[in-house]
């Protein structure tokens, strides 16, 4: 039986804790913001019906990250769930089982599955279970240098490190030859020490040039499990993404669906509910590899929702009440049911200045004009008049993300919409994307993860 909420908090900020309250007005829910004193004119939390600043002495940061203040405030304001959005909390599996424990529903996947696919090195051993294939590597953290070393010389260099906690590119080292090894090791290590807090380390074979290629899921309670097709996510800079569009068509329709079945064999393993999404490099000859699992939702859900027409974040919320996914509320019936209609490409407007290293600017946005117009959907967070961008959080802007029955239009419609945002007071990377959709290589769908690093006259 489905319990339906009366109230939910976004333990989050910026675009996506808006995102959520929409869905939450749609479902008829009310909306809770917390916000940090340094977000205290931030416009995300005037789009809730009630917001409460949280952290009073804390960092800006950790203000989004204090488990116990966020679940009181939420039991004191008789909140029924928790949606933790993308980053701070929303992986955090004692975050999950905390919420459980106080009667608070955590808008996710179990603690179990948080578990097991929340550190790269445990979600890799399920993903050869399910006998989806994985990345050569160690499959338990490295204790010794001995362990780096050994596994490098057995495997060949180019090898990466990373930390099992890993995200948004940090505890990350490619590694071309062994006295390059211990001094990266170490390195990458100190780097993951500080962003996640914990510090286990693996090492695995170092691809070269793959495509990023991942599959949205969604599942129920029950056991039952969709995916809303893939997304190509290779137009990346440090290991992160900047573009991203779908579907994945320079790939044979072959490749895509065994990676979306693959996608579906590791979720069904674990019987995965909420939304995810499973992360695959694809090297030039075709073969597919699983590298990880994001057990939330993602900036970059919005390509899926406008091809498949799913709204992934009230299907998160509903599935959360304990509904099916084939229930009158979320509307889908079977794999079959969920049809990919169009091209949609998504571009993170940022204040980084690809000019000065893609260093993030701050300071007063004072002039801010939209670009809209069919076709195009904006996802706005720091984007507007009078906005304050602080250098406490992400350098996102506003997500642009356009939708056509041809990816030709879809570029055109996105480049369209770029031109018509016009934004002073912090530099914007807006020049940088339109040169990326003009590039020859864009439009024909094939960049892989190198494509910026090999194009330095994107930056002109
Ligand atoms: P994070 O969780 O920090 O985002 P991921 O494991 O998702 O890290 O990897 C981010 C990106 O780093 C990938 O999209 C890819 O470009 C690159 N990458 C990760 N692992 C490898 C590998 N073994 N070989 C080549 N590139 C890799």
């Amino acid at each position: 039986m489905a319990r339906k909420f009366k109230k939910i908090l976004v333990a989050n900020r910026g675009e996506i804790a808006i995102r959520i309250f929409r869905a939450c007005s749609e479902l008829g829910i009310r909306s809770v913001a917390i916000y940090s004193e340094e977000d205290n004119t931030a416009l995300f939390r005037t789009k809730a019906d009630e917001s409460y600043q949280v952290g009073f002495g804390k960092t800006p940061l950790e203000a989004y990250l204090d488990m116990n203040e966020i679940i009181s405030l939420a039991k004191s304001k008789g909140v029924d769930a928790i949606h933790p959005g993308y980053g701070f909390l929303s992986e955090n599996k004692e975050f999950a089982r905390r919420c459980e424990e106080n009667g608070i529903t955590f808008i996710g996947p179990s603690y179990e599955v948080l578990d097991s696919l929340g550190d790269k090195i445990k979600s890799k051993i399920v993903a050869k279970k399910a006998k989806v294939p994985t990345i050569p590597g160690v499959d338990k953290p490295i204790r010794t240098k001995q362990d780096a070393l050994d596994f490098a010389k057995e495997a060949g260099y180019p090898v990466m490190i990373k930390a099992a906690a890993g995200g948004g590119g940090r505890g990350m080292r490619i590694v071309e030859k062994e006295e390059d090894l211990i001094p990266a090791f170490r390195n990458a290590q100190s780097e993951a020490k500080k962003a996640f807090g914990i510090d286990d380390m693996f090492i695995e074979k170092y691809l070269k040039k793959p495509k990023h290629i991942e599959v949205q899921i969604l599942g129920d309670k029950e056991g039952n499990i969709v995916h809303l097709y893939e997304r190509d996510c290779s137009i990346q800079r440090r290991h992160q993404k900047i573009i991203e569009f779908t579907p994945a068509f320079s790939l044979p329709i072959e490749v895509r669906e065994r990676i979306c079945e693959d996608a579906l064999k590791i979720a069904n393993s674990v019987k995965y509910y909420n939304a995810g999404t499973v992360e695959f490099l694809v090297d030039s000859d075709l073969n597919h590899y699983f590298i990880e699992v994001n057990p939330r939702i993602q900036v970059e859900h919005t390509v899926s929702e406008l091809v498949t027409g799913i709204d992934i974040v009230q299907s998160q919320i509903l599935i959360a009440e304990g509904y099916r996914l084939d229930s009158e509320e979320i509307g889908i019936e079977s794999q079959d049911s969920v049809i990919l209609n169009g091209y949609s490409i998504q571009c993170r407007v940022t204040t980084e200045d690809p000019a000065n290293n893609f260093a993030p600017d701050t300071g007063k946005i004072d002039v801010y004009r939209s670009g809209s117009g069919f076709g195009v959907r904006l996802d706005v967070g720091n984007g507007y008049v009078g906005s304050v961008i602080t250098p406490f959080y992400d350098s996102l802007l506003v997500k642009m993300t356009s939708k056509s029955r041809t990816f030709k239009d879809a570029i055109n419609k996105s480049k369209r919409a770029l031109k018509e945002l016009k934004i002073s007071g912090v530099k914007t990377n807006i020049p940088f994307l339109v040169n990326v959709l003009n590039s020859e290589q864009f439009q024909q769908g094939t960049c892989n993860t190198g494509f910026i690093e090999n194009n330095p006259q994107l930056f002109d």
